[in-house]
């Protein structure tokens, strides 16, 4: 197992990752309120937590994971009205849709996925749990949190309660005992879903879920919880407050957040724009893109959304999976290589060190990167050294289980990638049957050394985006330029 360093957002500094069961680690993530098919926004913070589920798996570590589908929520009820449907029906359409959206950017599947809808008892008894503790009143049906008991509220976030009582607009009706104590249960209103409780029928508030889910799965204190920036404040300081005030013990230990994706960016141009969904992007590029976009810069950097992100994720995609293609075919038994083993287990040891220090998916993918470029250089000269061909082997399936930036089926990758390059070209590039056309009739040319008119269908494929490649074995391939 080696040690893992995060950078933990409670004590604001790079810590090893201490859990509470040696080598186990109990790890949260809040996951999507499932009312419509997700933004590439979400996807960040959902590939980030598969990142490091991937990433503890890999160095050692044993990991209950736990990741919510938020499937009770008022924007699930509006669209539900709208629609005219059930909104549990319409909740677990998108439940549906979400883990289809998942597998397409390649996440392995968390230990437990639990609904709001299926831990309603949990729910409940902990917000009884917070009423016998004095943490938490009713008034009217409604059951609110009062924070200003917490004292230790705002140690995530760092906000001071003072300043929220004068930064916060005032609920008029006056029904709460202080500005920021927020909502456990309210009381149903008609036309929307309910559940029986001591307060009578209603529903749990957005907070409570994840902390009732979280002991539900993992027990009282967890070592691990993650989430995008945006819900640092007050989603999860008012985690922190529940968990703690109802259970009398420490939470959670280390705390992460991923940045945004930025797309105020002015690369961002108008055709990326339109693609705003996970889905959408995955029919007009691919997940795999998507995974590696998202991935490409560190998790607590800003990342900016434009098409050269997609352009310099597909350059490296072409990279890698030409790499496991050539490293397949490989002769082996020969001796070329054989004095960068010493050097190759050296790499290996740097790879698991980068991504253990607080997941540093570039640097690792930077030595990565190195050791391809090496291959390419040495492979060329003959036969490879067997021990040479099975330590690139092994590093990168390691690549592939801890950071699912290799893909098993390298041949229908190198596809997709160049469908992607076709449609970040839009109407210029050629379709395929046109451009198959012209490559047969240059072999014809070149056969009969009519060099002017292959020259000339070389000029013309460049126009329709094309690039051709003679192979050293006589057959011509072609792909659409990056
Ligand atoms: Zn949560």
């Amino acid at each position: 197992m080696q040690k893992i360093k995060i950078f933990n957002n409670l004590t604001r500094s790079k810590e090893e990752l201490k859990t509470v069961t040696p080598g186990l680690v109990k790890f949260y993530s809040c996951g999507p309120t499932t009312y419509d098919f997700l933004h590439v926004g979400n996807a960040r913070a959902l590939v980030v937590g598969d990142l490091f589920h991937r990433v503890m798996k890999s160095l050692g570590y044993q990991v209950t994971f736990v990741r919510n589908y938020t499937d009770v929520d008022d924007k699930i009820i509006d669209r539900a009205n709208e629609l005219k449907v059930s909104s549990i029906e319409h909740a677990d359409r998108f439940v549906k849709e979400c883990e289809k959206d998942m597998q397409y950017l390649g996440m392995i599947p968390a230990t437990f996925t639990p609904k709001v809808t299926e831990t309603m008892k949990e729910i409940i008894q902990m917000i009884e749990d917070l009423i016998k503790n004095g943490f938490a009143y009713e008034i009217n049906g409604e059951v609110l949190y009062h924070v200003p008991l917490f004292k230790e509220y705002g140690k995530l976030s760092k906000v001071q309660l003072e300043s929220l009582q004068h930064g916060i607009r005032v609920e008029v009706d006056g029904h709460k005992k202080h500005p920021s104590d927020f909502v456990l249960w309210k009381p149903a209103k008609s036309g929307e879903p309910f559940w029986e409780s001591p307060w009578g029928n209603g529903r749990p508030g957005w907070h409570i879920e994840c902390s009732a889910m979280a002991k539900k799965y993992l027990g009282k204190t967890i070592d691990l919880h993650h989430g995008g920036v945006d819900l640092q404040f007050p989603h999860h300081e008012n985690e922190i407050a529940q968990s703690e005030a109802a259970n009398s013990c420490e939470f959670c230990h280390t705390w992460a957040h991923n940045e945004f994706l930025n797309f105020g960016s002015e690369k961002m141009s108008k055709s990326l724009g339109n693609v705003v969904t996970i889905r959408k992007f995955v029919e007009t590029y691919s997940g795999e893109v998507l995974r590696h976009i998202l991935l490409s810069v560190h998790y607590r950097s800003k990342l900016d959304w434009s098409e050269e992100a997609i352009e310099k994720a597909v350059q490296e995609m072409e990279r890698i999976h030409q790499f496991t293609i050539d490293l397949k075919k490989a002769f082996i038994n020969g001796v070329i290589g054989e004095e960068m083993v010493t050097d190759l287990i050296v790499t290996e040891e740097k790879i698991k060190e980068e991504l253990a220090n607080d997941f540093n998916v570039p640097a690792a993918m930077g030595l990565f990167f190195g050791m391809i470029k090496d291959f390419n250089r040495v492979s060329k000269m003959g036969a490879l050294n067997t021990n040479y061909a099975k330590k690139l082997r092994e590093i990168t399936s390691f690549i592939q289980e801890s950071t699912g930036l290799v893909h098993k089926d390298a041949e229908d990758i190198m596809k997709k990638l160049n469908q992607t390059k076709k449609n970040l070209k839009g109407s210029s590039a050629g379709d395929e049957g046109q451009i198959e056309k012209l490559i047969e009739e240059r072999k014809i040319a070149r056969s009969t050394k009519n060099w002017a008119r292959s020259d000339e269908i070389r000029a013309e494929l460049t126009k329709l985006g094309v690039e051709v490649k003679d192979n050293p074995d006589g057959t011509v391939s072609w792909t659409y330029k990056a």
